[in-house]
């Protein structure tokens, strides 16, 4: 007989995993099915955040801004590093060592939690409660069945069929992390989070890095004045070599490299590249799943329909994370994990997406949560804006990271906080304290009159509080 479950959950990246161990802590009867792999072939939970996205992508950062920091940063505090010099075969397997260590650590925690964990392709094949799900792997197949079933398989990156990847010459974020030797010219298409991450890591370690973005303007998602100071620091300061308004045409692999054929306004460019990074986003993964069996309803693009609390078409069956709708992150996920587990136990689980922060963690990192001003321009919105620069921050002083500032808006009438942007030193970091502030619907005033630690970086959140009504005290 099928073994038999209150929920299964089909993926385990940080929103399955955390969906499978959540529910297990509610007392439901729990299996997390996965068929992550990793590049020796063993099963390797997590999905790609873990396996090749979020931690080993902030491992490279961390390490390149060492050996940059080694190179560029040191001596201006007196600090002389003589014949500085970089492993990347160390800095590689310090990589690996941390997402070993944190994707061996899911399964601890399934086994802490008695949630049961299978490995294969899971896939609808019967329909109603309970669901039929079987789970294939190369060895084996199974059926297990459950009254629940959490989707949460996540994303694969968008290919573009003329710079089809081959981990090689042409990668995705895969190879991205995984180049053996530093490529000479880095070519990157796409100039999103995962371009220009990749691009900063390898720029560091001393790559040309050509960047070939579609789009006229530069980071739309972002608010326009952070976009503008952005581009402005990895052009002038980081040494990124970032067109714009790019129409990629032939692209060659050779033995040596990589042609890339293109047009810009001004005209046709040709570049030749040792190693070429494809990062034109991604795409939900919603093929292998079986929707058609049980006629779970998908969108034009491929995402899961879903509603405000992740339920999608089908009684009991949930979606959550990168395969539906909203920002393509892990903290979206999980905690889109953790609700749905809950509203499965009886709870009232809810996730809100207008504070989901986002973050790019470049050097100056950027850093955003809610409205940007160019959506309350559009909205015809009455609000006030506060602003301070890193520059008359002392703490940024002291570390020596100046570039950037802390940017707020407000409602005009009520002073209700309706955005915060930054790009700055620790961005990453500073960002929470206006995610608080907008969940517990502070008001700039609110951030204004509380007590920041001197000197620190949060002043200058405080700062530009007090600038929303135009009392900043230290510019
Ligand atoms: P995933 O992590 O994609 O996990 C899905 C899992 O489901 C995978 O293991 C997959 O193999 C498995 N699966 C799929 N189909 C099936 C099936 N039919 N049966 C069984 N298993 C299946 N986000 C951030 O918030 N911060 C960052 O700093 C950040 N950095 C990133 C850097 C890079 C280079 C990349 C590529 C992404 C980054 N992201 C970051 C995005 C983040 O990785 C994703 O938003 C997150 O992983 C989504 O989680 P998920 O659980 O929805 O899906
Ligand atoms: P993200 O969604 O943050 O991963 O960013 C992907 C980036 O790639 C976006 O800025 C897109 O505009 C860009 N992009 C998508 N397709 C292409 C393409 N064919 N050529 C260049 N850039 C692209």
């Amino acid at each position: 007989m099928a073994k038999s479950f209150d929920v299964a959950v089909i993926g385990a990246g940080p929103g399955g995993y955390t969906a499978a161990i959540r529910a297990a802590q509610l007392g439901l009867s729990t299996v997390c099915i996965d068929e992550w792999k990793n590049a020796r072939g063993k099963p390797s939970l997590g999905g790609t955040c873990l396996n090749v996205g979020c931690i080993p992508s902030k491992a490279l950062l961390e390490s390149s801004e060492n050996y940059e920091r080694a190179l560029h940063k040191f001596a201006e505090h007196g600090i002389t590093v003589k014949e500085v010099s970089m492993d990347i075969a160390t800095m590689l397997a310090r990589k690996d060592k941390i997402v070993e260590t944190f994707t061996g650590g899911i399964g601890l925690l399934f086994r802490k939690n008695k949630v049961t964990s299978m490995h294969g392709r899971g896939r609808f094949i019967g329909g109603g409660i309970p669901y039929q799900i079987e789970v294939r792997n190369a060895e084996a197949a199974e059926v297990i069945e459950a009254k629940h079933v959490i989707i949460a398989t996540g994303s694969v990156p968008r290919q573009l069929p003329f710079a089809p990847v081959d981990n090689d010459r042409i990668v995705d974020n895969i190879g991205a992390l995984a180049l053996a030797q530093v490529p000479r010219r880095l070519g990157v298409i796409g100039a999103g989070v995962i371009g220009l991450e990749m691009g900063s890591v390898w720029k560091r370690l001393g790559s040309q890095v050509t960047v070939l973005e579609a789009l006229p303007g530069f980071l739309q998602a972002a608010d326009e004045q952070v976009a503008k100071e952005a581009l402005r620091v990895f052009t002038k300061v980081v040494g990124l070599d970032i067109r714009l308004g790019v129409k990629v045409g032939d692209v060659k692999p050779s033995k040596t490299g990589v042609t890339v054929e293109y047009s810009v306004p001004s005209g046709e460019q040709k570049a030749e590249f040792d190693v070429l990074v494809v990062a034109v986003g991604r795409a939900p993964q919603s093929a292998s799943l079986g929707a058609d069996t049980v006629g779970l309803q998908l969108d034009g693009r491929g995402f899961i329909k879903v509603d405000g609390h992740c339920r999608t078409n089908l009684a009991n069956v949930y979606a959550i994370g990168d395969v539906v709708r909203g920002p393509m992150l892990a903290h979206k996920s999980s905690e889109e994990g953790v609700a749905v587990a809950e509203t499965i136990a009886g709870q009232a689980g809810h996730v809100n997406l207008d504070t989901v922060p986002w973050v790019i963690y470049t050097a100056p990192e950027i850093a955003w949560v809610g409205k940007t001003e160019q959506e309350l321009k559009a909205e015809g919105a009455d609000y006030r804006t506060g602003q301070f620069p890193f520059i008359a921050n002392g703490r940024a002083r002291a570390i020596g990271e100046t570039a950037g500032f802390v940017k707020m808006l407000a409602d005009a009438k009520t002073d209700r906080v309706l955005g915060v942007h930054m790009i700055g030193p620790y961005a990453s970091e500073l960002i929470a304290e206006a995610v608080v502030a907008m969940e517990f619907g502070a008001a700039a005033e609110d951030i204004a009159r509380i007590v920041h630690a001197h000197p620190t970086l949060t002043e200058a959140l405080h700062e530009a509080a007090l600038g929303v009504d135009k009392r900043t005290i230290n510019l």
